[in-house]
């Protein structure tokens, strides 16, 4: 398939180039200090990358520790009562520690090893990156810095449980929104300090090169898997495929596995409570170009050009700019981004909840809403949302704020 001028049969080999560009977006950012780390990283990754040793230990430890793949699921009770659409769910929800999150921790931390280092570093919205690295980190015997705004401690109580008895050490961002993004800022800075003993596992396709080629690679087997499964199941491609869009990795990584084909993408960005400057995080469809964290893209900014303020429902999409390789899908037109509001992503959690049993992360709802408005706009084919996530972690939040409904 051709789009642009860019062959997706070959994507993979020409993007991103060898700086770290999707087009004009992407690159290393950084200070002279950090460009000799991430070369290190970007050396070591090339060469393991390749290794048939690091590739079948991964795919051991996806198999006898993660649990995958994880399944595709047909969502046949909600499909009948929106009509002939026929909705389809790839569980990452039931991948270990029950998001997405774990596929590029047991990767980075794989690749931390085998660097030789001894701490991984990293932030946390959510609080399922802390919890996906600080597994990461006790499965591999490494130490593990974690980075969390104080809003964020507070409104995921159980996830700062379980990066403690993980062995993680929690270190609480009291600055600015006190959410990721100073979390972020924070744990760059003590990267800065630290980077000869650990390694900074970004949580998302984000950051200097080569975070979002390397984050995007452990993701991929998510649209691997579920391309070969739906194939399976059906016989046949999705017409659509959906995915939540916060830094954008449960995206690119499932997104990846259809470039190449006739299926029509959507990426969902939370509107939060509305298109205003501050009441959203939906930096692709209101941002404009910009640097900040070490790499190039669409960003949400303030008057003075620094990053704005953002919003959303969901801790884990709560971010003022998005991967620079969505950036780029977006500008060739390749994946179409939309979004969803609050509202709909808490009325998509209870329906998904009530009609197929399961509770979805309030990240993933937002592509579950996107499905489900597609479904009713197109009246038939074929839909594969990815769920990136369970709503466990949700659960306290939303019914004190929204009551059960
Ligand atoms: C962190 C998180 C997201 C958002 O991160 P991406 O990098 O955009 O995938 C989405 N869903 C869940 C469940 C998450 O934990």
């Amino acid at each position: 398939m051709k789009l642009n001028n860019i062959d997706f049969e070959t994507y993979f080999k020409n993007y991103p180039d060898e700086n770290g560009y999707f087009g004009k977006y992407g690159g290393a950012y950084v200070s002279d200090e950090l460009k000799n780390a991430m070369r290190d990283i970007t050396e070591a990754y090339q060469t393991i990358c390749k290794s048939s040793k690091f590739i079948s230990e991964l795919r051991r430890i996806r198999r006898e520790f993660q649990g995958r793949p994880t399944p595709i699921s047909h969502l046949e009770r909600l499909s009948n009562k929106i009509g002939n659409v026929q909705l389809y769910v790839k569980r990452e929800d039931l991948n270990h520690t029950g998001a997405h999150k774990l596929n590029h921790c047991m990767g980075e931390a794989l690749l931390a090893k085998y660097m030789g280092k001894k701490k991984v570093i990293a932030e946390t919205g959510a609080g399922q990156h802390g919890v996906a690295l600080a597994t990461a980190a006790a499965y591999f015997g490494l130490e593990c810095d974690i980075y969390m705004g104080s809003v964020d401690i507070k409104k995921q109580a159980p996830n700062v449980a379980r990066m403690k008895i993980l062995g993680a050490r929690v270190v609480e961002v009291t600055h600015g929104l006190q959410t990721l993004k100073e979390a972020v800022d924070a744990a760059f800075q003590a990267y800065c300090n630290e980077y000869k003993d650990a390694i900074y596992c970004i949580g998302s396709v984000l950051g200097p090169h080569p975070f979002p080629l390397m984050v995007r690679d452990f993701q991929s087997v998510v649209g691997i898997e579920a391309r070969e499964q739906f194939l399976d199941m059906t016989g046949e491609l999705p017409d659509a495929i959906v995915a939540c869009v916060g830094g954008g990795s449960n995206a690119m990584g499932f997104f990846s596995g259809f470039l190449n084909d006739p299926v029509e993408i959507y990426g969902v960005e939370p509107l939060g409570h509305g298109p205003k400057l501050g009441d959203h995080a939906a930096s692709l469809m209101y941002g404009e170009e910009g640097i900040m964290h070490g790499f190039n893209s669409i960003m949400l900014k303030d008057k003075d050009g620094e990053p704005a303020p953002v919003y959303s429902v969901a801790s884990g999409l709560d971010y003022p700019s998005s991967g620079p390789e969505h950036a780029f899908m977006q500008e060739i037109g390749r994946v179409k981004y939309d979004v969803i509001n609050d509202d709909d992503a808490v009325d998509a959690f209870f329906e998904l909840s009530r009609m197929e049993g399961i509770i979805p992360a309030i990240e993933s709802s937002h592509a579950v809403a996107y499905g489900m408005k597609l479904a009713r706009e197109r009246g038939k084919g074929s839909i594969l949302i990815n769920l990136s996530g369970r709503g466990d972690k949700d659960m306290d939040y939303i019914i004190e704020k929204y009551g059960i409904r």
